[in-house]
C-alpha cells in the first residue's frame, strides 16, 4: 500500500513527480484526440483558470454563504435559457456535467409522475438507441425503466415508433440534439408534438451540441429547431464543459417553468444540524466551476462562440471531404454539427483506429456498426490536413493486416473485437498483460491474442469490465 509520506515532499520534487505522471496522457493541445477535451486556445483556457483559481476554495452549498455564486449560477442559467429560446418563466440548476443534468431530468420526470399520474408500475422513460448511459445510469440509480427505441438506417429515432411505445406508466421522452455516436439530431418537433398530445414530459439531451447547434444555426448551417422554441419541450441538458470551454464540471439543466424544477430538489428539514436543502446530487459544489463556468461565457461571448464553431465546422467538412475520398472508408448517415462516425465495408475500421494510434492520434472504437468517433474542436484546425494525411496511410495498411488475417478463428476475432470497446486506458492495461502471454507485442491490439486464455471462465463481458475497472482503481 502507499502511504502518505512521513514528510511532505517539496513543491519541486511534488510537481517534477506528477509530471512524470503526464507522460502517457492524451496530447489534446496538438489536437491528437478526438474526444475528452475541448481546447479553445491558451488565451480561453487562460482566463477560464483564473477564474476557477479566484473561487478556488468556495462552496456552493448554501447559497445565502456566497452571493457571489449563486449570483453567477443564475446568470449561467439565465445566459443558457436564453440561448435555448426559453423565456422568463425557464429556470435551471448548475450541475457538475451532463450525466448529473440527465440524472436530475429524469429524478424529476420520476418525481412529476408520482405527483400527476397514478401509475401502478415502475415510471417508464422512452429513450432512443443511441441515447447516452447516463439516461440507463439515471434509469438504474433511481428504479425507473427504460423503453428502448431502436433507430432508423440514419441513426435517427422515429416518432411515431417511439409514440407506439407509449404506456400508461411513461413519464418521459428523450431525444438527442445529436447524439453523441453519430452525431444525428433526432425529430424533436414531431416528438415534441407527440409529448403534448400524450401529457408527458420530454427532455432534449444537448449536452454536446448545446454550445455548438445555435451557433452553427446562426452562421446558416442547415439546423433543425431543438430547444425552447420547439412545442412540447420540458427540459433541456447542455454541458458548458464541452463546447461551452469552460472548466470541467460544468453543465446546465433547464425546465419550462419552476413547478417541474422543483421536483428535482431535495430537503430535508428534521436533521439536528439544521434544515437541509440541495437542489442537485452533490451537497458541497466548488466555487471554481461555478465560476469558470462563467468566466468562460462572458469571456468568449458570442461573436468568440460563433468565430469557434466556425473552425471547428470548416475543419469537419474539410476532413469529411477528404474521406468521401478515400473508398475503402464511409462517413455513418448524415451528420448536422462538428461529430461524426466512420465505418467500413471492405477492411476492419478498428486497424484503421489501431494504425491512427501508432502514428499519435487517439480515436475512440464504437459499435453496432463498428465504427470511429470524431468530434471536432478547435485545436484541429491547425493539425487537419496531417489527420487526413495519416488517414490515408491508416486505411492503407489496415488493407494489408486485413487480408492477413482471413481464416483466423471466428472466437479469437470476437473476443478481441470486444475488448476494443474497452476505454484506452483498460485496453493498455490489458496490452501490459498481453505481453507476458505473447511474443506479438508492439502497439497493435493483436498482441491481446494473448490475454484470451486469461480472460476465459470469466463470466459475462459486464463482470469482465467490472473487475478491470475494480483493479484500475487500486
Ligand atoms: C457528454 C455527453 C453526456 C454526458 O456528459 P458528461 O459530462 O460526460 O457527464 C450526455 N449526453 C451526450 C449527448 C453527451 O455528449
Amino acid at each position: 500500500m502507499k502511504k502518505i509520506p512521513p514528510k511532505g515532499l517539496s513543491e519541486t520534487e511534488l510537481f517534477a513527480e506528477m509530471n512524470a505522471l503526464r507522460k502517457d496522457d492524451l496530447n489534446w493541445r496538438d489536437g491528437r484526440n478526438f474526444a475528452y477535451v475541448y481546447y479553445p486556445g491558451e488565451e480561453i483556457l487562460n482566463v477560464v483558470k483564473k477564474a476557477y483559481q479566484l473561487f478556488f476554495s468556495e462552496n456552493a452549498l448554501n447559497p445565502s454563504a456566497f452571493p457571489s455564486l449563486r449570483n453567477m449560477e443564475n446568470d449561467v442559467v439565465s445566459m443558457s435559457a436564453h440561448l435555448f429560446g426559453g423565456n422568463n418563466e425557464t429556470v435551471g440548476s448548475l450541475t457538475t456535467g451532463g450525466t448529473e443534468s440527465i440524472l436530475m431530468t429524469v429524478k424529476t420526470a420520476r418525481e412529476w409522475g408520482k405527483k400527476n399520474k397514478k401509475l401502478t408500475a415502475n415510471p417508464e422513460i422512452i429513450i432512443p438507441a443511441t441515447a447516452h448511459p447516463a439516461f440507463f445510469k439515471a434509469a438504474h440509480y433511481f428504479n425507473l425503466s427504460i423503453v428502448l427505441c431502436p433507430t432508423e438506417k440514419d441513426f435517427r429515432v422515429d416518432a411515431q415508433k417511439m409514440e407506439n411505445l407509449i404506456s400508461k406508466n411513461t413519464v418521459l421522452l428523450v431525444a438527442s440534439a445529436p447524439s453523441y455516436p453519430q452525431g444525428v439530431v433526432d425529430p424533436i418537433q414531431a416528438i415534441g408534438q407527440i409529448a403534448e398530445k400524450h401529457d408527458l414530459l420530454f427532455h432534449v439531451d444537448a449536452c454536446i451540441g448545446g454550445f455548438m447547434l445555435p451557433f452553427l444555426k446562426q452562421l446558416d448551417y442547415k439546423i433543425p429547431a431543438f430547444d425552447f422554441s420547439v412545442k412540447g419541450v420540458t427540459s433541456i441538458s447542455a454541458d458548458i464543459h464541452k463546447y461551452g470551454y469552460a472548466a470541467k464540471g460544468a453543465s446546465v439543466i433547464l425546465y419550462k417553468n419552476s413547478a417541474l424544477r422543483k421536483h428535482q430538489f431535495y430537503t430535508y428539514t428534521a436533521w439536528t444540524g439544521g434544515i437541509y436543502a440541495s437542489p442537485t446530487m452533490t451537497g458541497t459544489r466548488p466555487g471554481g466551476s461555478i465560476a469558470a463556468a462563467y468566466a468562460a461565457l462572458k469571456f468568449v461571448g458570442y461573436d468568440g462562440y460563433l468565430k469557434l464553431a466556425k473552425s471547428c465546422m470548416n475543419t469537419t467538412q474539410k476532413l469529411q471531404n477528404a474521406i468521401r475520398e478515400i473508398p475503402e472508408i464511409d462517413i455513418l448517415t448524415t451528420p448536422e454539427a462538428t461529430l461524426f462516425a466512420i465505418t467500413s465495408n471492405s477492411l476492419d475500421i478498428y486497424e484503421v483506429g489501431d494504425e491512427m494510434g501508432i502514428l499519435g492520434w487517439q480515436i475512440d472504437r464504437q459499435q453496432m456498426p463498428p465504427s470511429l468517433h470524431f468530434s471536432i474542436n478547435p485545436a484541429h484546425e491547425k493539425v487537419i490536413d496531417q489527420t487526413i494525411e495519416d488517414l490515408k496511410i491508416a486505411v492503407q495498411k489496415a488493407k494489408k493486416l486485413s487480408l492477413n488475417k482471413l481464416g483466423k478463428n471466428v472466437q479469437l476475432q470476437a473476443i478481441k473485437t470486444m475488448q476494443r470497446m474497452l476505454p484506452k486506458p483498460l485496453f493498455e492495461k490489458i496490452k501490459k498483460l498481453a505481453s507476458k502471454h505473447s511474443d506479438v507485442g508492439g502497439k497493435r491490439s493483436a498482441a491481446m491474442y494473448g490475454m484470451i486464455g486469461e480472460l476465459q471462465g470469466k463470466g459475462d463481458l459486464d463482470d469482465m469490465i467490472k473487475d478491470f475497472l475494480d483493479k484500475m482503481m487500486k
